[in-house]
């Protein structure tokens, strides 16, 4: 099962949490089919939404984030909730990019630069949005300079996705470090020292054990851990939510469509499940909408 493992460090300081993702990259992967390199760059996008659900307060508090890139896999689109269901998809999940020498998926350049966007759906009257361009391409420095540009924190983070002989995800994960305000100087250097050992997140990752990846490094100072949590990948499409989708085509188009193919056809990205509407559902669909037009 995967986890999402939070602890406060040097009394309270510095947050610290490191998560396993294995399972989730995994689904994305059968999913969507996507080859090594998409992967790992969906992969590591999940895996940070990961992270930032887990701050999210309420279980119905929404975020997605969105990465117009300028390489080749297109978007990528991620969403989740404070109940940790996470899911995502990526324009071309098939792009073939030779990994580097060293054996390594090049998410750069099939990522290339571009712009993200974080909207956090809190509940309040408008949602948080935050932008940034990518710095580099390989996602953990984007976010590390999203998380300090955009959100205020200054931000460490490393992440892995393995991939395996066959090409498959074997392990995914990683670890962010957060200075809280009024953390002092003297610290910031300790967790700088300590930021060099993430130069080995992949072997840390393999080890698909977030707390461990956490005592490692800090169970020496004063450490206090939170429950864990459990991230699952889980898309919240449904009949109902795409009845809105087809109200949304507006009623010419309707006509039109159904007249050209005899049937609304619309495939969620999220998990590729197919939603069909033949004519007398969308007749219904209308009939609903204007019993409540009426009421009001
Ligand atoms: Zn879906």
């Amino acid at each position: 099962m995967d986890s999402v493992c939070k602890a406060l460090v040097f009394n309270g300081l510095v947050e610290v949490t490191a998560f396993d993702t294995t399972e989730l990259v995994k689904e994305a992967s059968r999913i969507h089919n996507t080859s090594p390199v998409a992967t790992v760059a969906l992969g590591k996008v999940l895996s940070i939404a990961t992270f930032m659900s887990n701050s999210l307060k309420n279980k119905g508090d929404k975020l997605s984030i969105t990465i117009a890139t300028e390489g080749p896999i297109g978007q990528i689109v991620v969403a989740s909730n404070g109940a940790m269901n996470v899911r995502g998809y990526v324009d071309n999940p098939n792009i073939d990019i030779p990994p580097l020498g060293n054996g390594k998926q090049n998410v750069k350049d099939a990522i290339k630069g571009g712009l993200m966007k974080v909207v956090k759906d809190l509940g309040l009257k408008d949602p948080y949005v935050g932008t940034s361009e990518l710095v580099n391409g390989n996602v953990d420095e984007d976010f590390a300079w999203y998380f300090t540009k955009s959100e205020g924190v200054p931000t460490a983070l490393a992440m892995a996705v393995n991939i395996n002989e066959s090409g498959e995800c074997e392990s995914a994960g990683g670890i962010v470090i957060q200075p809280m305000p009024g953390c002092t100087e003297e610290v910031l250097v300790i967790l700088e020292d300590i930021s060099m050992n993430f130069v080995n997140i992949d072997k840390y990752v393999q080890a698909r054990d977030p707390h461990k990846l956490i005592d490692d490094h800090f169970g020496h100072f004063e450490i206090e851990y939170f429950e864990p949590q459990h991230p699952e990948y889980k898309c919240t499409c449904s009949e109902e939510y795409l009845k809105g989708v087809v109200r949304s085509l507006g009623r010419n188009e309707c006509v039109n469509i159904l007249m050209e193919r005899g049937s609304i056809d619309i495939e969620c990205h999220f998990c590729n499940k197919k939603y069909s509407f033949d004519k007398e559902a969308v007749i219904g669909i209308w009939q609903e909408f204007d019993k409540l037009h009426k009421k009001k």
